[in-house]
């Protein structure tokens, strides 16, 4: 199974190092899952490979990856550890949003890079949930700063990060607009990081929530104008929705795999030969790959109109999304049926697949909320009325 013929070398040799990064990943992924714990090792061997600045332009000294480069990572990634994918995502979000401010913030941002920081990008209020883009969180100006109170949730990395991008609403800016900023929540006595994170899935990527109690943030820490959040958010293809289309894509191909070897190797009376010579297996198996290539397919093409046709993205991704969390899904399940019970007992890599794969379709823009963006836009909605010509049809 393989979408090389659509890659170039440079691709090609990208993906190979990140799969031999990730390697290491998928060992520890069970303990990490087990005790729900942030997968450090994970992102230092990240960081030593550079991989934490893969989305960064070469003239900031970054790796300069486009959203393909980014999406083969992610892919290699997830199949190593969906967890560690999710962080990754978010660190690649927050990254880029720190670098759509002004010059000393993309040095500051690419000065913390160098030293290992992890980024990530919370917008989500236990009051506004799935409404993310009308925060409730208040930020009051003061002098040299603002005074940001309230509180985020399912802050991804919420112990690691040091660099957290937030978006609350600034007095006196119009109606629905918002404003980001860069906040430390390691360094701001006034955040404090609550909460255990204690989920089914997705158990080491410590999403916490974070309150601000008159937690000032300095101005030089505001990324564009008061107001122009949203601006910055949908002014370029975002990496969430991308990253969290290729975490799906990570894992139904470590579904897969682990499906083959177990169809492979498992050996039942009375027939005496491995359950891969039932047809049901093969059928099965064969359900798995063909879907995960067309996820991958659906994955590409969301990276490259990103690449080429930045304006066409949000469409084609929150497509890809929709189709990769719920196939994703269906497959980690699929491999669940072709391991059998012992797939089922809790440490097994195929129980922690499916609980991991479950996460997808959660998680913003939700299932829900692409299917509601792409029927809009098959059906028209929200484009002007062409006006009528002629007489109108009795
Ligand atoms: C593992 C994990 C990691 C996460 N990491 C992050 C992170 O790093 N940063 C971050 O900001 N957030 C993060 N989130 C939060 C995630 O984005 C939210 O869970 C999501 O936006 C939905 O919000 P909610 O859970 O409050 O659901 P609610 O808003 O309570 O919605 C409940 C249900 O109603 C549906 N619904 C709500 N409104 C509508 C509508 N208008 N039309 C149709 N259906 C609707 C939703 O789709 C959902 O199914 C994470 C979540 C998970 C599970």
């Amino acid at each position: 199974m393989s979408v090389d013929v659509f890659l170039d070398d440079d691709r090609l040799a990208l993906r190979d190092e990140v799969g031999q990064v990730a390697g290491a990943f998928s060992e520890r992924a069970e303990e990490n899952d087990r005790l729900a714990r942030f997968p450090a090792e994970n992102f230092a061997d990240l960081a030593r490979a550079g991989l934490l600045s893969l989305a960064v332009p070469l003239e900031l000294g970054g790796r300069g990856g486009d959203y393909l480069a980014f999406s083969l990572a992610a892919e290699e990634i997830a199949r190593g550890d969906a967890s560690t994918c999710l962080c990754f995502t978010m660190h690649c979000a927050g990254v880029a949003a720190s670098l759509a401010g002004d010059d000393d913030q993309r040095r500051r941002t690419t000065e913390r890079l160098a030293d290992g920081a992890i980024f990530t990008v919370v917008f989500t209020e236990s009051g506004s949930g799935t409404h993310f883009m009308e925060p409730q969180m208040s930020a009051t100006r003061v002098d040299g700063g603002y005074l940001l109170n309230g509180s985020k949730s399912f802050a991804t990395s919420a112990g690691a990060a040091e660099v957290v991008v937030v978006n609350a609403v600034v007095d006196g800016t119009p109606e629905g607009a918002f404003t980001l900023f860069m906040v430390d929540p390691k360094a701001n006595p006034g955040i404090e990081v609550t909460g255990r994170w204690d989920a089914m899935g997705m158990r080491a990527n410590d999403s916490r929530s974070l309150v601000f109690t008159d937690a000032f943030v300095a101005a030089a820490d505001r990324i564009g104008p008061e107001g122009g959040g949203k601006d910055v958010v949908l002014g370029r293809p975002n990496f969430i929705a991308l990253g969290l289309a290729a975490t799906s894509v990570g894992i139904a191909r470590a579904a897969l795999d682990m499906a083959v070897e177990h169809a492979t190797a498992r050996v039942i009376e009375p027939a005496n030969e491995p359950i891969a010579r039932y047809q049901s297996i093969q059928f099965l198996v064969a359900e798995m790959a063909i879907v995960t290539n067309a996820m991958r397919l659906m994955v590409m093409r969301a990276a490259l109109t990103a690449d080429r046709d930045p304006e066409a993205a949000g469409a084609v991704m929150t497509e890809a999304k929709a189709f990769c969390n719920e196939n994703g899904f269906a497959v980690a399940n699929k491999a669940l049926q072709v391991v059998g019970g012992r797939g089922y007992v809790r440490g097994h890599t195929a129980e922690r697949l499916v609980r991991d794969a479950r996460a997808g379709d959660l998680m913003a823009l939700t299932a829900q909320q692409c299917r509601e963006v792409v029927g809009r836009r098959v059906l028209r909605l929200d484009e002007p009325p062409e006006p009528a010509e002629g007489p109108l049809p009795t």
